[in-house]
C-alpha cells in the first residue's frame, strides 16, 4: 500500500529489511530523504546480485514495507499511488503561498511530471550563475541565506527525482555546492536550472526579469525563444 506522502518521515523513521530466502540478511535506516535510502538499498542489491536493484522498485518496497510496519494506519496509507504524489504536491502548493515566485514555479514544474531540461543545459545555467558576470566572476544575486526555501527546495527536489520515470536520475551538477539562491527571483538555483524556460517565464513578471542582469541565463533563453523581445 503506497504512503500519502514520501517527504514526511514516518514514526521510526524509515525501516527497511532486507531479506534472502526470507531470511534477513540486512537492516537499512534511516531519518532522512526516503529517495536517498532507495538508492543504497538499490545499491546493495546490485552489488549483491538481487532482484528488485532500481531505486524505483527499491522505493515501492520501502512504501510496502512501512505500510506493512504501520499496520496500513490510514493516517500514513492508501490505496491509490497517485494520490500519494498528489498528496506531497499539494503539501509543496501549501508551502509555494509563501515562497513566492520560486515556490510556485517549482510546485508547477512539479505538477506537470517534474521533467528536467538536458543536464548539459543545466550545467550551462549554473556555470552563469558561477562565474557568468564580467570578468569571468560569481553572479552577486547568487546568494546563500534563504534557509527556509533551501528546505523546500530539498524536498521538492525528492519529490522530483522519486516522480522521473528515467532510472537514476539526479538532478546535479558540477560546482552545485556554490549555488545557493537568486536573490532577485528568490528561486532556489540548484534547482531552478533544471525547470524547463517555458515553466519558468510562466510565473516571473516583467519587473523580475528586466531586473536579471544581460548575462543572466534566463534572460538569454527568453531571448531566444522569443527573439521580438530583445
Ligand atoms: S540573476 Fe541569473 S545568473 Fe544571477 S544568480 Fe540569478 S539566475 Fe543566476
Amino acid at each position: 500500500m503506497p504512503l500519502r506522502t514520501m517527504t514526511t518521515i514516518p514514526p521510526g523513521g524509515w525501516i527497511f529489511e532486507q531479506t534472502v530466502d526470507g531470511k534477513p540478511i540486512k537492516k537499512f535506516k534511516s531519518m532522512g530523504l526516503v529517495w536517498e535510502l532507495a538508492r543504497n538499498i538499490a545499491d546493495f542489491r546490485a552489488g549483491n546480485g538481487l532482484e528488485r536493484a532500481t531505486p524505483k522498485e527499491a522505493l515501492h518496497d520501502i512504501e510496502e514495507a512501512t505500510c506493512v510496519r504501520l499496520h496500513n494506519d490510514p493516517e500514513w496509507c492508501i490505496g491509490d499511488k497517485k494520490k500519494g504524489v498528489r498528496a506531497a504536491i499539494d503539501h509543496q502548493l501549501k508551502n509555494a503561498k509563501a515562497a513566492a515566485v520560486g515556490g510556485r514555479i517549482l510546485v508547477d514544474w512539479l505538477g506537470s511530471g517534474a521533467k528536467p531540461v538536458d543536464i548539459a543545459i543545466a550545467q550551462r545555467r549554473a556555470n552563469v550563475c558561477l562565474s557568468g558576470a564580467p570578468e569571468g566572476k560569481p553572479c552577486p544575486h547568487n546568494r546563500d541565506g534563504h534557509s527556509l526555501l533551501q528546505l523546500t527546495a530539498n524536498t521538492v527536489r525528492a519529490i522530483a527525482e522519486q516522480m522521473n520515470v528515467r532510472e537514476h536520475l539526479r538532478l546535479r551538477v558540477e560546482g552545485e555546492e556554490n549555488i545557493h539562491s537568486c536573490f532577485i527571483c528568490r528561486c532556489p538555483l540548484k534547482l531552478k536550472i533544471h525547470v524547463p524556460i517555458e515553466t519558468i517565464l510562466a510565473h516571473t513578471d516583467d519587473e523580475t526579469l528586466m531586473a536579471m542582469p544581460q548575462y543572466c541565463w534566463m534572460k538569454t533563453e527568453q531571448q531566444n525563444l522569443c527573439p521580438r523581445f530583445s
